[in-house]
């Protein structure tokens, strides 16, 4: 059934989940860890758990399908009109919505070699022809992308940082790129793990919407914010990019206990703060010890680090199921063209060491 360029597309491969490998390996659930999916570990903010609980006894009802009262935490938080937001079954659905509204089949969207599958996954749903631009230390070769737009491209994705390399684009060479690319290309800048970008590097998006109507802006609920669950995200772009957006996403896109545990946690700044502050930590943890062991890594921003664990073609997939055996569950990234490097999530601390033992056991 169905048109080639769908029967093309090879299907995501998320993070393996526990209960999976627990059979698979034999292993007790309780404990196994999982750094596989970029996902916070502390897990929900508390004040997200009360509001949730709180909106539970309207379930009956449906969403506010226009998301009124999460627009005005957005629209305080980030001083932008309600009229500028779109939201998101996750920043997934932002992505996928904004292939669907800017691209016709047989057109161009643009991205970087070793950024975010969904990225390859949304053009290629629309029948969209992909650009893909080859990398620079693993990230994105800015002027690579600028000299590659044809007459027929309409959408070029940005990961600030990006997934799975971790890589971090300063703020004045995006602002050149914004300012290279023509007025009917609309621009998606990822942002999903802007959170985790220290105080020094932070940059002022919002100002750049305001200046471009073709940026759109996206985040998300899954990284920082502790909500991967209940799949939330949003798109921030002037209205002509906005009001497509929202005539084709689904009315009930995002569900009411999403938005009531969202409103809460985007006011939740002390979560925040201590999901940096462990992110952190983690981060050194895991580069002393590649530093220690002479492997190589990608220096991240992210809450993840990509680190290569052999020479040969198949290292990532072997120390990949080398630390399953072990119940450590990581995400090998062969399907990213990257088949000697393994993504491996900040965790807890325990969480790290238990990761780091293993894998001192594996390549000693
Ligand atoms: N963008 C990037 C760069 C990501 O890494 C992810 C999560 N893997 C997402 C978007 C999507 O996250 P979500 O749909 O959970 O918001």
């Amino acid at each position: 059934f169905g048109p080639e360029y769908v029967r093309a597309i090879a299907p995501y491969q998320g993070g393996k989940p526990i209960a999976e490998v627990a059979r698979e390996f034999g292993l007790d659930e309780a404990k196994i860890i999982k750094l596989a999916s970029n996902e916070n570990p502390l897990g929900m903010p508390e004040s997200a758990r009360l509001a949730m609980q709180q909106a539970v006894a309207d379930i009956g009802r449906y969403p506010d399908a226009n998301g009124f009262d999460l627009k005005a935490a957005i629209t305080a938080k980030y001083d932008v009109p309600a009229e500028w937001i779109t939201l998101g079954n996750g920043s997934n659905d932002i992505l996928e919505l904004a292939a669907h509204a800017f691209v016709q089949p047989g057109q161009a969207v643009m991205y970087s070699q070793y950024s975010f599958l969904v990225y390859a996954l949304a053009a290629q749903a629309i029948g969209a022809r992909a650009i893909v631009v080859k990398a620079k230390d693993y990230g994105h070769d800015l002027e690579a992308m600028a000299q590659a737009i044809t007459d027929d491209t309409r959408l070029i994705f940005i990961a600030n940082p990006n997934n799975p390399t971790g890589t971090f684009i300063p703020a004045a060479e995006l602002e050149a790129f914004l300012g290279r690319v023509p007025p009917q290309v609309v621009v998606v800048l990822d942002e999903a793990y802007n959170e985790y970008l220290p105080a020094e590097l932070q940059y002022d998006a919002i100002a750049w919407v305001r200046q471009y109507p073709n940026l759109l802006v996206s985040r998300t609920m899954s990284k920082a914010y502790g909500l991967a669950g209940l799949r939330i995200g949003f798109g921030i772009a002037q209205p002509a990019v906005t009001d497509l957006l929202n005539r084709i996403r689904q009315p009930f896109n995002v569900n009411s206990l999403a938005q009531a545990a969202a409103v809460a946690a985007l006011n939740d700044k002390e979560f925040l703060q201590r999901s940096a502050q462990i992110n952190a930590e983690g981060y050194r943890q895991f580069t002393q010890t590649f530093d220690e062991l002479g492997l190589e890594y990608v220096p991240s921003f992210g809450n993840f680090v990509l680190v290569k664990v052999g020479d040969d073609e198949a290292a990532g997939a072997r120390v990949n199921l080398a630390l399953l055996k072990q119940g450590i569950i990581v995400r090998p990234v062969a399907n990213y063209g990257l088949p000697q490097w393994l993504r491996i999530t900040i965790g807890l601390p325990h969480e790290n060491a238990a990761f780091i033992e293993a894998l001192k056991k594996l390549l000693a």
